[in-house]
């Protein structure tokens, strides 16, 4: 069976379109190291957890109301070092451009970056640019996408079994349909590295900066690459959490692996990393996954499963039966529970990143001690890997004092 160009690029799949999807990606799958078995079903975005902190009176509280609220200073903040006003301040501010995105289409309820992908501003140009190479249009697209401050960037196959089968109408968090323009062939997957000295101070209301900033930097540089590609005649559609799950499509594009804290860990940055991406019908070569060894070393590894409070994650193998509605079904993996891992976050009234922290792959990579690691932890050596990172422990939360007091010398 073949996908009809004409289509539009929508996640309603049947049966049959699931199997000729996991029959034309089994070698990407089992380079990534996903099994996709026969019970998946595509995931339905009603069914992550800041969406059912709003329908699902088993998920929302008082808790999770006023954690959303605290990203509006409607909620006072629980006090405490990394807790201050100044630090959801500091927070909430890197949120800001994130937060103007995804607010403006509030009236038709779309989230959008979220719970819809982002509205075009630019009409796709009526004349197109001839692409006769798209191994070197990939090339280029790849140097703009750096040019405009993506860290990482990467080029997949569209492969609609990772789109959410309902996207969410936020006027009254009801499914509404998920669909891409007619053409989308291509998926551009870009990682934006997010502060390493905020994330050390995790949790706190000052690491949430760190999320928030690369949100607003990823709206801003998916937007701006968008453009450029629809004034060259082609579909692009700029897209952070909204349409489908970025983790697979980053694997895919062979930005790095996945790991037991549910993250993608690159080379360059570990799993201190965030995605967008960009659905396109411009001609790109793809990418292919690029398995490291990671996976091998978190088979040895349970640092972050060890340094989750609410022991959200798992600590054997990786399982396909779902945990919870918010896990998706059928895709043997490690998951988290997410039910946990969200209820801590409540508490906290910010983000909580304790276990991309904590990971050993978390590193600068200045150092010749921080390559050499990474050389023996994907290596037949990467239990002297785990030998050595053991014996220093687990990395102690940085100060957030520590953190402005650096900040007023700088
Ligand atoms: S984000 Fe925090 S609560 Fe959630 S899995 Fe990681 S360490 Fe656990
Ligand atoms: S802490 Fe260990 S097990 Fe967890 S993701 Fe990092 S390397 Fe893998």
């Amino acid at each position: 069976m073949s996908w009809p160009s004409n289509r539009p690029s929508h996640a309603s799949l049947s049966r049959d379109e699931i199997d000729h999807l996991n029959a034309r990606f089994a070698e990407s799958d089992h380079m990534l190291g996903i099994q996709v078995t026969d019970s998946f079903e595509p995931f339905n975005q009603m069914n992550d957890m800041f969406t059912r902190a709003f329908w699902d009176e088993t998920v929302r509280s008082e808790d999770t109301d006023s954690f959303f609220d605290s990203y509006r200073m409607g909620f006072a903040p629980r006090r405490g070092e990394g807790f201050s006003q100044k630090d959801f301040a500091l927070r909430n501010a890197a949120w800001a451009i994130s937060d103007i995105i995804s607010n403006r289409g509030v009236a038709a309820g779309r989230r959008e970056g979220f719970q819809a992908s982002i509205e075009n501003d630019t009409q796709v140009a009526t004349e197109k640019v001839t692409v006769d190479d798209p191994a070197a249009e990939a090339a280029e697209i790849k140097r703009l996408a750096r040019l405009f401050g993506a860290d990482l960037v990467g080029i997949t196959t569209l492969d609609l079994r990772w789109h959410y089968s309902a996207a969410v109408d936020t006027r009254d968090m009801t499914p509404r349909s998920n669909d891409l323009p007619e053409g989308i062939t291509s998926v551009i997957v870009m990682g934006h590295a997010m502060d390493a000295d905020l994330v050390d101070t995790y949790p706190s209301a000052l690491a949430g900066a760190s999320t928030g900033l690369e949100y607003s930097h990823e709206a801003a540089i998916a937007i701006q690459l968008a453009t450029y590609i629809r004034n060259l005649g082609y579909e692009a559609i700029a897209s952070m959490n909204d349409t489908a799950l970025v983790i697979p499509y980053a694997i895919k594009a062979g930005l790095g692996e996945y790991g037991r804290n549910q993250m993608v860990i690159t080379p360059e940055f570990g799993p201190r990393v965030r995605f967008s991406k960009i659905f396109t019908s411009l001609p790109l070569r793809s990418d292919v996954p690029k398995p490291l060894g990671i996976k091998q070393y978190c088979e040895l590894c349970t640092r972050c499963a060890e340094a989750c409070p609410p022991k959200a994650l798992p600590f054997g193998e990786g399982e396909s039966e779902p945990r919870n509605r918010s896990t998706i079904a059928g895709v043997k993996k490690w998951s988290a529970d997410c039910e946990k891992c969200f209820s801590y976050w409540a508490k906290l009234k910010t983000d909580c990143a304790i276990c991309m922290r904590v990971c050993p792959f978390n590193r600068r990579y200045q150092s010749f001690a921080d390559r050499l690691f990474r050389r023996l932890a994907t290596s037949r050596f990467r239990h002297l890997a785990l030998w050595w990172v053991e014996r220093r422990g687990t990395p102690a939360r940085s100060k957030p004092k520590d953190w402005w007091a650096r900040m007023r010398t700088r």
